[in-house]
């Protein structure tokens, strides 16, 4: 009998790479017996090998890119309905931390070259209340941070860099996520390293750490079960941790790899004049943590549309992020006279990120462009 065998491919948008070393590395965590997220050698080398990886005095280790950003904003301590200023274009994630400490998110809209914060509309935002920016390095194309830096010196703001989508990113050869006060990462299976579910919070201010430190442990204190300040359990577990340190001695061949993957789709897609790609500015290094495209009115089909062909055809995507200005969830705090996003809604609307796995094969990079660049002949 001949079984006639259907040739279909399917590309995942991303498919996390696990090396035979990070099991090893985790195994030997449970032979250990160490994987509590309690203070231990592992997670000490971990925080001690980022901190190192990102140039930044300090590290701390958290269980989440969300409660990463949580944590800094809480540290911060400001005032109930204080406003923090934060892109428009990113993970819902970003809001909820200034959502969650009773502050007042004010988010602003993108670029739409480079696709991340629009500078120019920062400081026509800037009210008595402001005290905080939070700016996304949005698919790992880092922010002008000497210019969010300047306004915030103006104004005496704090800044945080979301770098959940940026481990490695540089700008004027400093790395993102030790410019700012503080650096968020994620360690989500989807991140450019990963151990399932994690994060790191750095920064090279000692008073920063030490308190962030605190309240990522329940607020211990010296006397112990007396706690002075209401904390979170934000640890990242030592299993994790393991995994996670393991997948950073690989970080500098994943981020090459994933720039070798965005070259090559623009090669094949640059003819396209209905195609447009995230622009970086001078002196940066975008890591191209998801490689995203942006369809104008050339193109022949709506993104959505797009979406369903290339899905059709085995292959799927992801949109972008829907604008903060918009989120259900946010209406009731984001004030009125917030100025639309029409940007971020466009990003949102003809934004998609195509599969960026690292080791994704360039015949199937091929094969994805032949399909973006003749939609109708795939329908
Ligand atoms: C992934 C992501 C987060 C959240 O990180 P988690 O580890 O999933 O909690 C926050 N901000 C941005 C920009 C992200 O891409």
């Amino acid at each position: 009998m001949i079984i006639k065998k259907i040739m279909t491919i399917k590309i995942q948008v991303f498919n996390p790479k696990i090396y035979k070393e990070d099991i090893k590395s985790v195994i030997n965590s449970l032979k250990k017996n160490q994987i509590s997220g309690t203070q231990n050698k592992i997670i000490e080398n971990f925080e001690n090998n980022f901190a190192k990886f990102v140039k930044s005095k300090y590290a701390i280790s958290t269980s989440s890119g969300t409660t990463a950003l949580h944590l800094c904003i809480n540290a911060l301590n400001l005032k109930k309905g204080s406003e923090v200023i934060v892109s428009s274009c990113t993970n819902i994630a970003t809001a909820l931390a200034i959502y969650h400490n009773n502050l007042i998110p004010v988010p602003i809209d993108s670029d739409a070259e480079n696709w991340n914060i629009k500078l120019e509309l920062i400081e026509k935002n800037i009210t008595k209340k402001t005290k905080a920016i939070i700016v996304v390095h949005f698919l790992g194309n880092p922010v002008d941070m000497n210019k969010v830096m300047k306004i915030a010196k103006k104004y005496k703001l704090y800044v945080i860099e979301d770098a959940a989508e940026a481990h490695g990113a540089k700008i004027n050869k400093r790395l993102v996520g030790s410019i700012a006060h503080m650096g968020c990462f994620s360690f989500y299976s989807n991140k450019i390293i990963t151990c399932g579910e994690g994060g790191a919070i750095t920064t090279n201010n000692k008073k920063l750490y030490k308190k962030i430190r605190l309240l990522k442990n329940l607020a211990f204190s010296k006397k112990r079960f007396i706690h002075y300040q209401a904390g979170f359990n934000f640890r990242l577990s030592s299993i994790q941790a393991a995994m996670v340190n393991s997948q950073l001695k690989k970080i500098n061949s994943i981020i090459k790899l994933k720039i070798k993957i965005a070259n090559l789709y623009k090669n094949f897609l640059i003819c396209n004049k209905g195609v447009e790609f995230q622009k970086q500015i001078n002196n940066s290094l975008h890591v191209h943590w998801m490689f995203g495209i942006k369809l104008n009115r050339n193109y022949p089909t709506s993104a959505n549309k797009l979406i369903q062909i290339l899905k059709k055809n085995g292959i799927e995507t992801r949109t972008f992020f829907f604008s903060i200005r918009n989120q259900p969830c946010l209406k009731e705090i984001i004030k009125k006279k917030t100025p639309s996003t029409p940007v971020s809604d466009d990003l949102w609307k003809n934004g998609l990120y195509l599969p960026s796995t690292h080791h994704i094969k360039k015949k199937n990079i091929k094969k994805i462009c032949d399909i973006i660049n003749n939609p109708i002949k795939y329908t």
